[in-house]
């Protein structure tokens, strides 16, 4: 496990430093910004649908490393997925994020997300591990132009 936890960080470090889709979307489908005060992050994700499936998915703004990483692997994992593939995943992370620190870890199929397998030991970062999720879920459904972790 602590071999493991430092690849781990390593990815937040890495995608924090080169963000993946770091950038807006021209007539996005859905626009939604994110606000989390307890950090400080604020980052804005541009979506592009097609039909059921996201197309396109990019983000800007600007937060802590944990938040900042969350979203860039976040669009990296979940262009070509549909809106339930993407919900389930995020369930997958919210349920890793908040599991108790001395239970058994399931990797399933996390892939990079197991990077923040290390935030369930700090429940204050919880929120900037999971804004960018938080705000992808609010603009597939579209129900508002901000969310705040608040
Ligand atoms: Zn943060």
């Amino acid at each position: 496990m602590s071999g493991n936890r430092s690849i781990y960080e390593q990815v937040i470090l890495e995608h924090n430093k080169k963000p993946r889709n770091f950038r807006s979307i021209e007539n996005p489908d859905r626009k939604v910004e994110g606000y989390n005060p307890l950090c400080g992050d604020h980052f804005t994700i541009y979506l592009k649908m097609d039909d059921d499936v996201i197309e396109d998915i990019s983000f800007e703004g600007s937060g802590c490393a944990i938040s900042k990483s969350s979203a860039s692997i976040m669009t990296a994992l979940l262009k070509g997925k549909t809106r339930e593939e993407a919900s389930e995943l995020f369930n997958k992370l919210h349920h890793m994020v908040m599991s108790d620190p001395e239970s058994e870890l399931d990797e399933g199929d996390l892939g990079h997300l197991m990077a923040f397998a290390g935030i369930r030991n700090y429940p204050m970062r919880v929120k900037c591990a999971t804004l960018a999720w938080h705000t992808m879920l609010n603009a597939l459904e579209g129900e508002a132009d901000s969310v705040s972790t608040e």
